[in-house]
């Protein structure tokens, strides 16, 4: 769907009428093409007190080929960089002319361990912020609180969030900021995360706490190709036939992995369509019938598959007074129990291999609630429920699972609100506009990377640091 606004305040007349106004100007997100480097420009690295992730940061900056340069406030840490061969030179802050030269920055605070430790993350933003360009990347690097050793440790680390979040609401521009916490141990884990968060993929996930774990097994991951990462590799995506289903399904496609999309059959025209041109295939079976999930598991049975993706879902939005039986059970039906029921017939046959990935779309309805909404964000709120409780019991066969919530994304679904609350959901967040169906399947093509074993039990919203929920 189009945003005339964000089109209007982007052409030059509209850009100056809007600077004249005073009215807020979204800008235009840097997206991922593949006509494109990925990454360039200069990046900043700061740090607090002993760094644990430096050397996972050299060898990360050096794979990307961007250069890096140090903040002067990372003091102690300063020497230890040279030892890694990460220095180019010293950061020069705004004032002395390099506005908007930087592309990211990066701040490793996993040796901070007390309160009182904090302060040089205010001298590396404070100088640093100015600097870095539209649409540029603010990542903070953190141990997972739940894991520290002391209350103190706990406290600081958890201090962390607060600085993330505030610094996505300050940045504007297009700018995003996410704070990684890596468990002690999974240092070597870290770089599917890292990249997608400094890459144009992220452009609409912003003010996010990711967690990133020590991945289950001795085993090596398997080998890829940062290009084709999921090259080889079968990945069924449900209500793939249009909306985000058909991008996410576009998104893996292009990663290399073969998708079989799943949509109803009155859709069927739209699935074929979208299956063909990625060289997929299409199966029109409603997921909520009863005799769903053995039909999907029999289409899949013979190859297996190592990606699923749980996307269809519907709304049935009337306040509860008014909602009839029907629509509560169809919404939970469709968006909730349906995935349990085929989890399971994929699972219990071993059709979904181990070192699997389960992605599934749930919302911020479903973290924040909404008016007219109970069913829909009942069942999103049950997707995250099946998340965090399935993550630690599919741990012991490697297989991840994930959310993603979506705020509002241009969809013909978002198309249906009525204007002004469709305006009020597009603005209400620090990009001031609503994400794109790609920005939720980019998310989804980082979880279902084969280097993001260590990444289970996450919901990631991509809602462009929507003020409405935590
Ligand atoms: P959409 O209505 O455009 O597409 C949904 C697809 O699911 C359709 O192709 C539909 O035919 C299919 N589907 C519905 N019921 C099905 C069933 N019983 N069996 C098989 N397929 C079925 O919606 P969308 O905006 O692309 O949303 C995709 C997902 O993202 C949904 O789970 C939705 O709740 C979630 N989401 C969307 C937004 C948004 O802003 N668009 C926000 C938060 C979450």
């Amino acid at each position: 769907m189009n945003d005339s606004y964000l089109n209007f305040v982007n052409s030059p007349f509209g850009a100056r009428l809007a600077r004249s106004l005073g009215l807020p100007k979204p800008e235009v997100l840097n997206r991922y093409r593949a006509d494109r480097p990925e990454f360039d420009g200069l990046v900043a690295i700061g740090a607090g007190r002993q760094p644990h992730l430096l050397e996972a940061l050299a060898n990360l900056v050096t794979s990307i080929g961007v250069t890096s340069v140090a903040h002067e406030s990372a003091g102690l840490w300063v020497p230890l960089a040279n030892r890694h061969g990460l220095m180019t030179g010293r950061f020069e802050p705004a004032e002395s002319g390099s506005h908007g030269k930087l592309t990211a920055l990066l701040f490793d605070a996993s040796g901070i361990e007390d309160s009182s430790q904090l302060e040089p993350l205010h001298g590396f933003f404070h100088d640093t912020l100015r600097s870095l360009g539209k649409c540029g990347r603010i990542i903070v690097l953190g141990r997972p609180p739940e894991a520290c050793a002391t209350p103190r440790q706990w406290t600081a680390q958890r201090a962390l969030e607060g600085l993330t979040r505030s610094l996505g609401k300050e940045a504007r521009r297009g700018i995003t900021a996410n704070l990684v916490y890596v468990e002690q141990g999974a240092e070597n884990g870290i770089d599917s995360t890292l990249r997608f968060f400094l890459s144009p993929r992220s452009a609409y996930v912003s003010g996010q706490v990711v967690r990133v774990g020590v991945r289950a097994g001795a085993d090596a991951l398997p080998a890829f190709d940062w290009n084709q990462p999921l090259e080889g590799l079968r990945a069924v995506v449900t209500g793939a036939a249009r909306g985000i289903g058909a991008s996410i399904a576009s998104v893996l496609a292009a990663e290399g992995a073969h998708v079989i999309g799943i949509d109803i059959p009155s859709a069927r025209d739209a699935l074929d369509s979208t299956m063909r041109q990625l060289n997929g295939t299409a199966l029109a079976f409603d997921i909520a019938a009863p005799e769903a999930p053995a039909q999907i598991a029999a289409a899949l049975d013979e190859q297996g598959v190592d990606i699923v993706v749980h996307n269809a879902g519907i709304t049935k939005d009337k306040t509860i007074a008014k909602m009839t039986d029907a629509a509560w059970q169809s919404v939970i039906d469709i968006n909730l129990s349906a995935q349990e029921r085929i989890d399971d017939a994929l699972l219990t046959a071993g059709i979904l291999r181990d070192g699997g990935r389960i992605i599934a779309v749930s919302s911020i309805s479903g973290i924040a609630g909404n008016l007219g909404q109970t069913n829909y964000a009942t069942s999103k709120a049950g997707v995250i429920g099946r998340v965090q409780s399935m993550a630690p019991h599919l741990r012991a066969r490697g297989i991840t699972i994930n959310a993603v919530a979506p705020g509002f994304i241009e969809t013909q679904m978002t198309a249906k609100i009525p204007l002004t609350i469709r305006e009020a959901g597009r603005r209400m967040n620090s990009m001031s506009q609503g994400g794109q169906p790609v920005d939720v399947a980019q998310t989804i093509a980082w979880l279902a990377h084969p280097g993001s074993a260590g990444v289970s039990g996450q919901i990631v919203r991509v809602c462009g640091q929507s003020l409405i929920g935590a």
